[in-house]
Formats: C-alpha cells, structure tokens, sequence
C-alpha cells in the first residue's frame, strides 16, 4: 500500500509498523547502549547504538520515505551529517559548491574540508555557468535551494543534467522547504541533506541531522562512516524528531500562510528596500521553484533602509525573538551578518548581498495578524527614520 505524505509523517512507510509487543502507539524511546546475543553468531539485527538502536531506525525509516530514497541516516546535527558526508571525498577531489550557502557549512568547507586536502569552486550555481567548473578531479555540486539567506533558487534538474554528464555526485540541502514541499531525489539529486533541527524537529528543542540518498554504494558508504565516526542521533533526540514530523504538513502550510501575508505587509512597508522570497510571482526564482516544489516555504529575507533600522528591529519586537535557527514553530528573525554568516568572507558575503541591512526571517505558526501587529510596532517605534 503506498502511502500519501501526511500519513508517512505518522506511520512511516506502513501502518502498524512498529510490531511493538505492547501495542504502543508512539514509538518507544530505547535507552540502550548495547544488546544482548542469543550466542555465537547470533544477532537481534541491533548489537551497540553507535551503528544502530531502535528509535534510530524507525526515525531513519520515516525520513527515507519522506524524501522517497533507499536509505537515511540521522546525525546529532546538520553539520555532523555534512561533517560525515564529506568523508566519502579524498585529497585531491574538487567540488563545485553554491556560494551562497549555510555559514555553517561554508565554515566547514573552508576550515577543515580544504585543510584535508579537499578543493573548492564557490560559485553562484542558480547565475553561473556551472559546467565551465567542472575539473577531471571533480566529484560532486553542493547546493541549497532556496539558498541561506539570500533566496537563490537553483535549477535542480538541471544541476542533475550536469552532475548526470560528468559523473558528479549531486547534493541538495533542502532544509530550507523540506520534505513536505521539495523532493530533490525525484529531480536527480543523488544526495539529500537536512538540519532535522529546523522544519523537520519543528519545534526549536532538538538538534538533529539527515543524509539521505537512493544510492546503494552511498548508503553502503555512510553505514560505514556513522558506525566509525560514532555522530549518530541519539535515541531521546530520535523520539523527538519523530514526534515534530508528525505534524510537518500542518506547519509546513500554516507557516507558509503567515510568511506569504508578511512578505505582503514588508511590501507595503515604506521602510523595506527588498524582499528575497522564492513566491514572489515575476520575482527571479518564481518560475523555476514552482517547478520543482510544492510550495515557497516559510523562509524570507528583507532589506531595510539602514544598519540603525535593522538593530532598532531586532530590539523592538515584543513578541518575535532576535534568534538564530529556523524553521520551528516560534517566529525568528535573524541578523545573518553577525550570526549565521559571521564566519564567512566579508568580499564573499557582500558579493552574496548580506549587508547588515539585511534581516533573515523563518515564520512560524502564530496568528499571523500578532505577528504583523509586531513588526509593524518595531517599524513605526523608530525615531532615526525620519532623518534617513
Ligand atoms: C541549520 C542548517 C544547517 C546546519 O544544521 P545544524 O542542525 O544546525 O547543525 C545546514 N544547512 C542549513 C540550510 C541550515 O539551515
């Protein structure tokens, strides 16, 4: 029986699934470090947790079939995930990478990717002409679509057309609409990775990480990097994750709603220089992301007039935290410059367009009529404005 999205967020693959003795319902949360054998030879299929527990495989079995790939593995974070996954590289393989990119990753790829030996194209792959990158020790192209923070949307399927002629291992972040609104695998990606920590977990309390992928010799390869490099989830943290995934579609609509009605307000807004949201019809991405995804996502950066607006804001705001993260059920802004991409190169992060005028936003599941109220109080509460 093939199941639709929202049923898989609940019951994963199939119905009564989890062949728990006891009937429970929510899966069980296996606080074990190792397991016991019947004798020599013998095994329950689970042996330590560093390779695999329980709560593990059925959180994996779930986000597998989410993003419709052969196998998952869950990470205590994002970064451990890309951290692992840069592991199937060697010295000396190039990899063609987006350069508007999570600062995270962006640190990782610069600090400790390169120092091993691995090299680096940082280009804007939604503008650029990717294919002129490609080298003969080229491996892979990393992208996110749409980018953190700046909102590129990148042609996935045509990435795959590239990564398809020159034997490149295509790899898509798509933390930013996950899996309910963009499926990268069905566009050709052979590589999707997750913060589980954002939309996924959902709620802003968990950290978590997702590599998932419908190759067998890439599975194969990452078993053998989680059970090594001991950065799997733990089982707690698994049960938490499986828990905000059931409710995924719910947020994942609603946020979407109240992002559309703020990227409305910021419009109207005489204090807002630019809008980056994919959803913006005649806006550059629009076309190309309503091919390849189900929604926008919630997810929009704005440009306001001044450095002094952008702090002013990020003070103001009575209900909206000053936070870095995304996509949990609490709406954050973000001040990229100092927070997300502060480890990034200021020539590069100019290049990019962050500016410290520029405030990130992931909105969340409030009335979005409080969350206007809020932002047009920030707004309207600063003096400097009327010098500017
Ligand atoms: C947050 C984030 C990451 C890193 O995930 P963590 O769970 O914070 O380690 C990677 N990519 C994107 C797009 C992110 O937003």
């Amino acid at each position: 029986m093939e199941l639709k999205f929202s049923t898989k967020c609940i019951y994963g693959n199939k119905a009564k699934l989890n062949g728990e003795p006891t009937g429970t319902i929510s899966f069980p949360i296996y606080q074990t470090a190792t397991y016991a054998h019947p004798e020599v030879g013998k095994s329950t299929g689970f042996d330590y947790s560093r390779l695999q527990n329980p709560t593990r495989q059925q959180l994996e079995k779930v986000v597998a079939s989410l993003e419709n790939g052969i196998d998952a593995l869950a990470f205590s974070s994002g970064m451990a995930a890309i951290t692992a996954l840069m592991e199937i590289f060697r010295p000396g393989d190039h990899l063609i990478t987006d350069a508007d990119l999570y600062g995270g990753s962006i640190r990782l790829f610069n600090n400790i990717s390169e120092k091993n030996g691995i090299e680096f194209s940082h280009i804007n792959c939604s503008k650029e002409d990717v294919e002129s990158y490609v080298r003969d020790n080229t491996k892979a192209i990393f992208i996110e679509t749409p980018t953190n923070p700046m909102m590129n949307v990148v042609d996935i399927r045509k990435m795959s057309e590239i990564a398809k002629r020159h034997k490149l291992i295509l790899i898509v972040d798509n933390t930013f609409l996950s899996p309910y609104f963009q499926n990268p695998l069905e566009l050709g990606a052979d590589i999707v990775v997750h913060s589980g920590t954002k939309f996924l977990g959902g709620h802003n309390d968990t950290l978590a990480g997702f590599v998932v992928t419908n190759s067998e010799e890439i599975s194969e390869k990452m078993r053998f990097i989680i059970k090594t490099v001991g950065s799997g989830l733990a089982p707690i943290d698994c049960w938490l994750i499986l828990r905000g995934i059931k409710t995924l579609p719910l947020r994942m609509e609603k946020s979407q709603e109240n992002a559309k009605a703020i990227v409305e307000y910021l419009f109207s807004s005489d204090k807002v220089n630019k809008v980056y949201y994919p959803g913006i019809e005649g806006s550059e991405g629009y076309e190309i992301c309503k091919n390849q995804a189900r929604g926008f996502g919630s997810m929009l950066t704005f440009e306001v007039a001044s450095k002094e607006l952008a702090h002013h804001i990020l003070k103001a705001t009575r209900l909206i935290p000053f936070a870095e993260s995304l996509g949990g059920v609490e709406t954050l802004l973000t001040y990229p410059v100092t927070q997300t991409h502060a480890d990034v190169p200021e020539d590069v992060r100019i290049a990019n367009g962050i500016t410290d005028c520029v405030l990130r936003m992931s909105v969340g599941i409030e009335d979005k009529d409080d969350l206007i109220a809020d932002l047009k109080y920030a707004f309207d509460s600063y003096d400097g404005y009327k010098e500017l």
